[in-house]
């Protein structure tokens, strides 16, 4: 009979479903589902500081992004610049409404939403154990990384870019380049965040900690190696 560790969590496979005790898994290494191949948990070698000096930039840059221009456009001796939020409330003049809220909501309200749970979240964990409103936040911080999507814009900018130069002239703004290092900035944010870590430094609501509670309901699972 395999030895179990004292101190595993009983975690389903999110490839296969299959129920197996989770050891404790070092930074930097990884856990794979011993049925499937699938990667259980994957603790980064730094999970609270290397993520909260991403995010503490990615909120600057996020911050130079919306407060400076995109880009401008000239044509036939006028020219006109814009920012994210100048072309939100300008799509609501000329009779867009839904667009203009849609963009004002994936590009400007739930970008800083997320920027803001996460540092919140990682200032809360820095001294285990963090608070049980932690929990919370985190859960609201995947919602808010849901509707961010100022990917999307800047594809559509660059696309609306390579239409229009034949007909005026784009100069592109500082907004713009900000934009480029923002969307950097959150994939380093998205590979070095991670919530687990967070949830094991959630503090449970009762003194009694639930490890080894479902022991009984989890006879016979298999037991997962960290590699
Ligand atoms: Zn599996």
């Amino acid at each position: 009979m395999a030895r179990i560790h004292p101190t595993a969590d009983i975690v389903a496979c999110p490839g296969c479903d299959l129920l197996q005790r989770l050891p404790p898994v070092p930074p930097g290494a990884r856990a794979r589902c011993p049925r499937c191949g699938e990667v259980l948990a994957a603790p980064p070698m730094d999970p609270i500081e290397r993520p909260l000096a991403l995010a503490v930039a990615a909120t600057i840059t996020f911050a130079v992004a919306q407060a400076t221009p995109l880009m401008s456009l000239s044509a036939v001796g006028r020219s006109a610049q814009t920012t994210i939020i100048g072309g939100a409330l300008e799509m609501w003049t000329q009779g867009q409404p839904i667009t203009a809220t849609l963009v004002l909501i994936c590009t400007t309200l739930a970008p800083a939403a997320y920027l803001t749970l996460v540092c919140t979240l990682l200032l809360a964990v820095r001294r285990p154990p963090a608070p049980s409103w932690a929990g919370a936040l985190l859960r609201l911080a995947g919602h808010a990384r849901a509707w961010s999507l100022p990917e999307v814009m800047l594809l559509g900018i660059l696309v609306a870019l390579v239409k229009i130069a034949d007909l005026a002239t784009v100069d592109p703004g500082v907004g713009l380049f900000a934009t480029g290092a923002l969307l950097a900035l959150l994939a380093g944010l998205a590979t070095s965040f991670d919530p687990r870590t967070i949830w094991d430094r959630v503090a449970w609501s009762t003194q009694d900690t639930p490890r080894g509670s479902g022991a009984s309901a989890a006879n016979g699972t298999g037991g997962t190696t960290a590699r």
